[in-house]
């Protein structure tokens, strides 16, 4: 192919070094991706960008060559978000996207969790990985094991877990939910006492907003447990007049401190709407830098932690492949069963017409570990 250098020279990925891909930048390079450009020159400096672009044309045009889509999570780095992405979003909005589009491969430019996911609703996609070790602190918190120990010492009580799970995990539960969505999965269950797996923090969050009593398990979220209400105050003092947006995955004190809490989605919304002039998404780095494209009049302060698992993702392992077909991710059909039937009891549940948010406002309640 034209102007596509394939084969040299080869790749990092099968030495396993960090040897970037040198792909020439030729007129037609520049002419299939300068627009792509305009919407990255805030993070990505001229001199990066013929070298960024070979690869991204090349990854555009490999995707077309074989049918598939990238899904980006919304904590990608803004040079795969905006350039490479196909759908984009949090991690259920993607797999539901890709298991409704006519691709046959989908990579997921995310962690392992959510490649599962999309494998569970679209069994029979190729679903690729650039990279096995793009793990996930709240998913490895917890197996499928581990709820089956649960149930057999909670019995009747009913078990939810955040979609920030292995496909083993959420074939043993009752129901699935996000954080868009977590106090009104809990509260139609129809129980007085649920078992919300596997955050500790969401559980707190969750249990501020409604009267059933949460029980959760010691997971966290690695990014979003580091924040404290020192850090909010902080920023209101060095930056008046700045709106604090945070995520209901990191402490309730934090959460209090903010203007706004919500799903990653909600975040982006909420930014939006707000008529702010500052803002700081208190979350992974790379969410503002990504809302930031769509939100220019809002200048954002970037206090934030990096995912090291998402980061693990670069234009380089996503060449890779789709040149190689790796890393493909496979679930047992069992569990895909299970875990189908985990997130779909959520699908149909009424669909909120704008994504939920945590007031700040809420007062904490007592929140009890499950004991196995
Ligand atoms: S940001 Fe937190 S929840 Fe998301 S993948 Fe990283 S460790 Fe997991």
């Amino acid at each position: 192919m034209d102007g596509v250098n394939w084969d040299k020279p080869v790749s990092k990925d099968q030495q396993g070094t960090n040897t970037p891909y040198l792909l020439p930048y030729t007129d037609e390079v520049k002419a299939a991706t300068d627009h792509l450009y305009e919407r990255v020159k805030h993070v990505v400096t001229p001199m990066e960008w013929p070298q960024k672009a070979a690869l991204i044309h090349a990854i555009n045009t490999l995707k077309k060559e074989k049918n598939a889509v990238i899904l980006a999570h919304n904590y990608m780095t803004a040079d795969i978000f905006h350039t490479v992405g196909d759908l984009m979003g949090d991690s259920l909005a993607l797999a539901r996207m890709a298991a409704e589009s006519d691709a046959d491969v989908i990579v997921q430019a995310g962690v392992h969790f959510m490649a599962e996911t999309a494998k569970c609703l679209a069994p029979e996609k190729t679903v690729l990985i650039p990279d096995m070790e793009a793990g996930c602190s709240l998913a490895s918190s917890i197996t499928g094991e581990d709820v089956r120990r649960i149930k057999q010492a909670y019995p009747g009580i009913p078990v939810a877990t955040y979609v920030n799970t292995s496909a083993d995990v959420k074939a043993e539960c009752d129901i699935c939910c996000t954080s868009s969505n977590a106090v009104q999965v809990v509260e139609s269950l129809g129980s007085d006492t649920v078992i919300l797996l596997p955050d500790q923090y969401l559980a707190k969050n969750v249990a501020a907003q409604t009267d059933v009593k949460i029980l959760t398990w010691a997971g966290s979220c690695e990014v979003h447990e580091q924040f404290t209400a020192e850090d909010v105050q902080d920023l209101r003092d060095a930056h008046p007049g700045v709106v604090i947006i945070t995520h209901p995955e990191s402490p309730l004190d934090v959460v209090q401190a903010a203007d706004f809490a919500g799903s990653t989605a909600a975040m982006a919304d909420w930014a939006r709407k707000s008529g702010a002039k500052k803002a700081v998404l208190l979350t992974e780095c790379s969410m503002s830098d990504n809302v930031a494209v769509d939100v220019p009049e809002i200048q954002f302060i970037r206090p934030c932690n990096l995912c090291p698992h998402m980061k693990k993702i670069t234009l380089e392992n996503i060449y890779d492949a789709l040149r190689f077909n790796q890393h493909e991710v496979d679930v047992d059909a069992a569990v895909i069963e299970g875990a189908r039937a985990s997130v779909q009891a959520m699908l149909d549940l009424p669909k909120p017409t704008v994504p939920a948010s945590f007031d700040p406002a809420a007062q904490e309640k007592p929140v009890d570990l499950v004991h196995v």
